[in-house]
């Protein structure tokens, strides 16, 4: 939790060379050094030197490594592009990455299990990647909503193995090339797995919670599987130039915003569904 942050820098340590006081800067929950060979490769989450980034629901935060974590926005943004700015350093992000590590290509036929801030992100990223369809699994109507505004052409409400047999119906028999799994349960894995065409690209974000994949099943179900903690790093500077020009507008999940003092009821708005995800206010 309070792992997603941006705002203007107020102080540098004395090794920070790059960034500078007064600049509107955005940053990822892991800090890297971005020069390592990991970093280099654009697995900025595994960097050598990585460290989580927790402690952002506060007036204050410090971020170590701040010349490779933090990213510099041209100029100070105008307030009404600040949380789409702020969904960048997680959700739209992490959404994107599902999307990259899914393969989405311009043309592709993709679906997306889970339908919370970085699902429906993860069908605005199959979006601008020119994915040609794009399959929501959701089964709530402002979440439904949002997806089609992000790009969704179909929506499914049903899960598991039902879930499946619709998006099977969807692509005459065959399974979607892409599918992003934004959830990370046992049942949501394997409905992404199950959905996905012979040869197809499973991009998987969700943190696993009791997932467990058997070798013969994996064996002949013939996808590739790629995920982890998004290296959303690698992605800040090509999405901030997409938020800047008004591109795409990923702070559109934010559909609740709070003084910082009342973080907790904006955790139980989420807990309850009544939000898709709270913005605060320092
Ligand atoms: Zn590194």
């Amino acid at each position: 939790m309070g792992h997603e942050y941006c705002g203007i820098v107020e102080e540098v340590g004395r090794a920070v060379t790059s960034i500078k006081p007064g600049q509107f800067v955005i940053g990822s929950f892991f800090a890297s050094d971005n020069t390592c060979p990991n970093c280099q490769v654009g697995y900025q989450s595994s960097c050598q030197q990585a460290e989580f980034v927790g402690g952002a629901q506060a007036p204050l935060l410090r971020v170590p490594l701040a010349d490779g974590t933090l990213v510099a926005i041209p100029d100070v943004p105008a307030d009404d592009m600040v949380p789409s700015l702020l969904a960048l350093s997680d959700v739209m992000g992490t959404g994107w990455f599902a999307a990259d590590a899914a393969d989405v290509k311009p043309g592709s036929t993709v679906a997306v299990v889970g339908d919370g801030a970085v699902g429906l992100l993860g069908v605005l990223s199959a979006k601008q990647m020119g994915a040609k369809r794009i399959i929501a699994m959701s089964r709530h109507e402002s979440r439904q909503k949002l997806a089609r505004e992000f790009g969704a052409t179909n929506i499914v409400t049903e899960r598991g193995d039902e879930g499946v047999a619709r998006i099977k119906d969807l692509t005459n028999g065959i399974g979607a090339d892409s599918v992003l799994e934004c959830v990370g349960t046992h049942e949501s894995m394997m409905q992404a797995i199950h959905s996905t065409r012979r040869g197809g690209y499973v991009g998987y974000v969700g943190v696993p919670h009791g997932v467990e994949l058997k070798g013969e099943e994996l064996f002949y179900a013939h996808v590739h599987l790629h995920g982890g903690p998004a290296p959303v790093r690698r992605f800040l500077p090509a999405l901030i130039d997409l938020v800047w020009k008004g591109k795409i507008n990923p702070g559109k999940v934010f559909d609740l915003t709070l003084p910082l003092d009342q973080v907790a009821a904006g955790y139980r708005a989420m807990d309850e569904r009544r939000a898709i995800k709270t913005l605060l206010c320092p």
